[in-house]
């Protein structure tokens, strides 16, 4: 029989759109084979489908399966084989035919606007249209294909070079399944053109790209398809297949049929931890938009969890397909230990992490995956304390960083916290089990943010909450004075710094107005020494007042409800920002022996130099005490040896 050959021309669209498939989109080539064996498997799983529902179509399923062939020498082709559902001739013109069909013409004004505009990626833009086969073109210069539909008794060919125009025609005893052979171009490295006649390079794609295929993707080894670089591996006997992947989509079996060590294995092998995870996560969304998610919770940090480039863990595939790594619109930076698998039915191969972006389905997957982790990590702390506190120790400082960054979950977050307490030497205690100690009458929670705990432990800000029974929660990472400063309250629980503000714990146990009265009689007595410290220390600190918050010691320092810590302060210049000094309050014992003295001396001779140096030791000091750094430690070292050489 005759073949009637047709030369046909893509559509001026089609034609533009293929040179910038060709030229610009991929900067990575090897995507094509990804691309032609995902169309392969689609066609496999379509024809299993139909001969489950038509009995009539008399064709084998029992081996449905993918090869690539290599031939080395003298053609210099790859061929992408599948025993699937085929194409008939008129399917042939229309989907291969026809690049982008829907909406050709839109995209590439969309494309132009974007060009012109120089604000957007233009490439980015193709992600939302199919483009899969026609990546064959960045890496051959011609493409043939043979197909033949299950059913159906007539073959065709198809075969183009990408530029205007192809060849259709009729083709003989085809078996069904489509065989796509691509005549490569040579490899070249400034291209990114990979060398896609060695059988290493195609096993490296293949595992990378389509290891979870649920059809065997074969090589036929023929004899010049061996290749030395890959040793032993390729040594089996000529004809013989070497099934390239894994096939083993654990996140796409139910849940009650996979076992614990396969979870784990899987594990192991998407993040190369030898340590099994912490915990496992593994769910399936139905209806509009289906996916399965199977994440992880390592055991342990990775060393560079806190560089400004650590790549978050969650890998995207489109129904087995890789797609890529660290998909940042899947899960947010402050869960980004979180290691896994996403695996979304409705994305085209091509999407772009910008769209993904913007896509208000990825948004909602994000969140129901967000909640789903803290949902886990909050069942790891009912249900495994060790697990829980460790995951704590290793990952408690980034988790964190949800406070300023994930609004929406800050009471789920609150309820995961943990942290050092003045009510255990070691051990650390969660939020909920503060409030359940707090004293009666007492609503807020008390903390103090330092740089370790020996420091905040020893700060005077501690002596009366100590003295009177106070817990105090020590908060030691540096994240914690940020979110401290923006998070207001706990279950309707303020959070109170006990060095900021006015701290008056008299007022919830002895508020009588005896207490009020010597209250007032004391400021009344230090007035005039408060007003001329105030006056003296000017340079240092903003104000001068009396506190009930020190027992042993004789003065500390304090700031404001919204003033940064010093430790902040600190941050913030170590990180190069010049701030104005900020200048926090001095609070004064007026039952300390030093400042009863003081209030004396200051009384009878006023008028005494060597006031104002002892006033800058009360000052010195209180930086001292709570680890701070004193502005002219030479000079404070001076004025408290002339005063100790005095007293000898
Ligand atoms: P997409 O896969 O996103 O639809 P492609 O450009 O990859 O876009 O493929 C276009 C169409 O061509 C497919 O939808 C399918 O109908 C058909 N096709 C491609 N490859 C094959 C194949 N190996 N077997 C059967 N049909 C195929
Ligand atoms: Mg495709």
């Amino acid at each position: 029989m005759a073949a009637t050959t047709e030369t046909l021309e893509f559509q001026a669209e089609t034609r533009q759109l293929l040179q910038l498939v060709i030229h610009s989109i991929y900067s990575n080539k090897d995507i094509f084979l990804r691309e032609l064996i995902s169309n392969a498997s689609d066609a496999l799983d379509k024809l299993r489908l139909e001969s489950l529902t038509d009995p009539d179509l008399g064709v084998d399923t029992s081996d449905l399966h993918i090869t690539l062939e290599v031939d080395k020498d003298a053609a210099r082709t790859l061929t992408v084989r599948d025993n699937g559902i085929g194409m008939t001739r008129d399917d042939v013109v229309d989907l291969i035919g026809t690049i982008a069909k829907s909406g050709t013409a839109g995209l590439l004004a969309k494309i132009k606007e974007a060009k012109e505009n120089k604000d957007a990626d233009a490439a980015s833009l193709i992600g939302q249209f199919g483009v899969g086969f026609y990546s064959a073109f960045m890496v051959a210069d011609k493409v043939t294909l043979h197909t033949r539909r299950a059913g159906t008794a007539q073959g065709t060919v198809w075969e183009s070079d990408g530029e205007g125009t192809y060849t259709i025609a009729d083709a003989d005893d085809l078996p069904v399944g489509t065989t796509v052979t691509l005549h490569l171009k040579t490899a070249d490295s400034e291209d990114g053109l990979g060398d896609y006649l060695a059988a290493w390079k195609i096993r490296q794609i293949v595992k990378q790209y389509s290891d979870f295929i649920r059809w065997p993707i074969r090589m036929a080894t023929t004899a010049n398809t061996a290749d030395s670089q890959d040793g032993s591996e390729s040594d089996g006997a000529a004809g013989e297949p070497e099934t390239l992947n894994s096939m083993k989509a654990l996140w796409a079996r139910p849940r009650p049929e996979v076992s614990e060590a396969e979870y784990h294995e899987f594990y192991r092998q998407i993040s190369h931890d030898w340590q099994d995870p912490a915990q496992t996560i593994h769910m399936r969304a139905e209806g509009t938009f289906e996916y399965e998610a199977l994440l992880f919770l390592p055991a342990h940090a990775p060393f560079d969890l806190f560089s400004r480039d650590t790549k978050r863990g969650v890998q995207l595939y489109v129904k087995r397909v890789f797609i890529m790594d660290d998909c940042d619109a899947l899960m947010p930076n402050y869960l980004r230990f979180v290691k896994g698998v996403v695996d979304a039915h409705d994305l085209s191969l091509n999407v772009s992490r910008e769209i993904l972006q913007h896509d208000r389905q990825i948004t909602a997957v994000r969140r129901r995956l967000v909640k789903k982790v803290l949902g886990a990590i909050k069942d790891l702390q009912a249900t495994n304390t060790d697990a829980y506190t460790t995951l704590w120790e290793q990952f408690g400082r980034v988790i964190k960083e949800g406070l300023l960054e994930d609004r929406d979950n800050t009471d789920a977050l609150l309820e995961l916290v943990s942290a050092a307490s003045t009510h255990d030497p070691e051990k650390t205690t969660t939020l909920r089990e503060y409030v359940s100690r707090m004293k009666d009458g007492q609503n807020t929670i008390y903390y103090l943010t330092g740089e370790n705990r020996a420091m905040v432990e020893n700060s005077p800000h501690m002596e009366a909450f100590t003295a009177k029974g106070y817990e105090v929660l020590i908060l030691t990472d540096p994240v914690d004075e940020v979110w401290t400063d923006q998070v207001p309250s706990f279950d309707g629980h303020r959070f109170q710094s006990i060095a900021k503000g006015q701290v008056d714990l008299d007022e919830t146990d002895e508020n009588s107005d005896e207490a009020k009265a010597d209250k007032a009689q004391q400021e009344q007595d230090f007035a005039a020494l408060l007003a001329w410290l105030q006056n003296t220390l000017a340079e240092h600190v903003k104000q001068v007042r009396l506190t009930t918050r020190l027992t042993t010691s004789p003065a500390c320092l304090v700031g404001d409800a919204h003033d940064l810590t010093p430790t902040l302060e600190k941050m913030y210049r170590a990180m190069g920002q010049d701030l104005p000094s900020v200048k926090r309050i001095l609070e004064l014992n007026p039952t300390h022996p030093l400042i009863t003295a003081l209030r004396e001396a200051h009384e009878t001779k006023a008028e005494d130099h060597s006031l104002a140096e002892i006033a800058e030791l009360v000052h010195g000091a209180a930086l001292l005490a709570e680890g701070g750094d004193l502005p002219d430690p030479a000079r404070f070292t001076r004025l408290l040896t002339d005063r100790l050489a005095k007293t000898l």
